[in-house]
């Protein structure tokens, strides 16, 4: 059976980049852009060349993507003609495979934002589209509050689409601008415009105001719209855009959609998808969203004891989809609800066999209990968890001690009269009978306490050189009466092996040397150091 071809159009570093709290630089955006590119997105919204150095900056040159690389501007001003509009001239210079005009389609925006006529607006959006198709681009119109316009003057709206569509626009998208419209409405109105236009040149812009900015782009692919236009987790203005992250696993694993349709979204890229969607979180700073669909650390998560047995015998007693195609994994939660199977299937994943009635099983329950009460979150940690659980099965050789060490940062001016700050870290480590010293400058205090951590190992140096810390995270949270930190280390490899430590302190550098030393502990034990 043929499939019928969906496009893919992001718009995260477009709409996205309105986001209250988001700035994307320059090489954010050439970053997020090339990972949207390896996951098969058909077009790439880069931003609106002229509004801001950056947006120009990207546009300034081809830039070497697969993807057709789209720029965002308005049609030209209304009373002017299109050789005589700066913002459309700097549209048109973009370099840029398509252009995507947004113009007004409901006639009250018309008259009271525009403050022109019905008809002086259709000719903007006339003229705009044959300049940019002059210049051999792709050409994509947005419209704007098209289904508030349709409500209020249906006529009007389709004319405005059809402006567009008869000029020859590739793409007429129908945008939910104020996110207020509901998906019964969405499919009624774009089948009604789908009659009038065909499908494979109709577009969904859905706007997330009601939390079903996913289910109205579905409903619009119901009835005939075959682009979709979205954002990596939903990012977007006020409560987002339609996430794409969502969508693509919809579209590639639900049998009604991927029956039907074919996506440029490959399925090895699919299982790249939770990796994207944390990377853009890494990008903005912020934690990635536990609970998110598919690609959520909870999505595929198991508390209950009940369940998590159920789901050690069959995983599909409990998930719609493997976890495995988006790239996520199956947890079962170590943690201070946890029953003994989650624990039991934790110890079994990490290699260790032991019986369901082996008293340190209590003890590992009760220590997990203890920590995570002070603060540790063994659920996002799992090299911690593991050496906690070695450590209490008697399994992790003490191979270096720490007698002391010592962080001292010097804020002061430097020859050149500038202030600078200066971070130096020195560490006494004891490796069997061996004393060693080491010192180191860093960035900031908690990279020069691990660069003298590690610059001198002894004999186990030659087993942490792959070593390699690529995130730090902290937290201040409310454990009982006090504030208390709780930094999270990532740490990788030579082997592309990635684990998490954490370290909990009312103290910052001593929750980062706990987080630290667990992150080089679990090194040693993973390449099998000896004693
Ligand atoms: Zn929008």
């Amino acid at each position: 059976m043929s499939r019928e071809r969906l496009y893919l159009f992001d718009t995260t570093l477009r709409d996205g980049a309105q986001t209250n709290g988001v700035d994307f630089t320059l090489a954010d955006k050439l970053a997020i852009a090339r990972m949207l590119d390896e996951l098969g997105i058909d077009y790439i919204e880069a931003g609106y060349p002229g509004a801001n150095p950056i947006d120009t900056g990207f546009f300034a040159e081809k830039r070497p993507l697969q993807a057709r690389v789209t720029a965002f501007g308005m049609t030209r001003r209304p009373g002017r003609s299109t050789s005589n509009d700066p913002g459309l001239a700097a549209l048109l210079a973009a370099e840029a495979d398509a252009i995507c005009f947004v113009a007004k389609s409901w006639d009250y925006h018309v008259r009271v934002a525009l403050e022109t006529t019905n008809e002086e607006n259709l000719a903007s959006i006339r003229d705009s589209v044959r300049a940019a198709k002059a210049t051999g681009r792709e050409v994509l119109l947005d419209c704007e509050h098209f289904f508030d316009g349709y409500k209020a003057n249906p006529a009007y709206a389709l004319a405005c689409a059809k402006a567009a569509y008869d000029e020859g626009a590739r793409w007429v998208v129908l945008c939910d601008t104020n996110g207020g419209t509901l998906p019964h409405e969405v499919q009624k109105i774009v089948g009604e415009v789908c009659a009038q236009i065909p499908g494979d040149h109709v577009g969904i812009h859905a706007h997330n105001d009601t939390e079903q900015a996913v289910a109205n782009s579905f409903a619009a692919v119901r009835a005939g719209a075959r682009q979709i236009q979205g954002t990596l987790n939903g990012l977007g203005e006020r409560c987002g855009n339609a996430n794409l992250v969502s969508i693509i696993p919809t579209l590639k694993l639900k049998a009604d959609y991927a029956e039907k349709f074919d996506i440029g979204v490959s399925s090895e890229a699919l299982g790249h998808l939770a990796r994207v969607s944390h990377a853009l979180d890494d990008i903005l700073n912020r934690a990635a969203d536990r609970h998110a669909p598919y690609v959520g650390e909870s999505a595929f998560a198991t508390k209950a004891g009940i369940h998590a047995s159920a789901i050690m015998k069959e995983p599909k007693t409990y998930e719609h989809v493997a976890p495995e195609a988006i790239g996520n994994k199956r947890k079962l939660l170590v943690s201070d609800q946890s029953g003994r199977s989650n624990l039991l299937a934790e110890l079994d994943r990490i290699g260790f066999v032991i019986d369901k009635d082996d008293p340190r099983l209590s003890r590992l329950l009760d220590a997990v209990k203890e920590r995570e009460a002070m603060g540790y979150a063994y659920e996002s940690a799992d090299a911690s968890f593991e050496l906690l659980a070695r450590r209490l099965l008697g399994r992790v050789p003490r191979y270096f001690e720490v007698e002391k060490f010592d962080v001292n940062v010097e804020q002061r001016l430097n020859a050149r009269g500038e202030r600078v700050t200066v971070s130096q870290a020195v560490v006494k480590v004891k490796v069997g009978e061996e004393l060693l010293i080491s010192a180191a400058e860093g960035n900031g205090p908690v990279n020069a306490l691990d660069l003298a951590l590690r610059k001198d190992l002894g004999k186990y140096q030659s087993y942490i050189t792959g070593l390699e810390l690529t995130d730090y995270r902290v937290r201040i949270l409310n454990a009982g009466t006090e504030a208390v930190t709780r930094v999270l280390i990532e740490s990788a490899d030579e082997s592309g092996d990635h684990w998490t430590t954490v370290g909990v302190s009312a103290n910052i550098i001593d929750a980062s040397f706990q987080a630290l030393m667990d992150s080089i502990v679990y090194k040693l034990v993973k390449s099998g150091a000896p004693a």
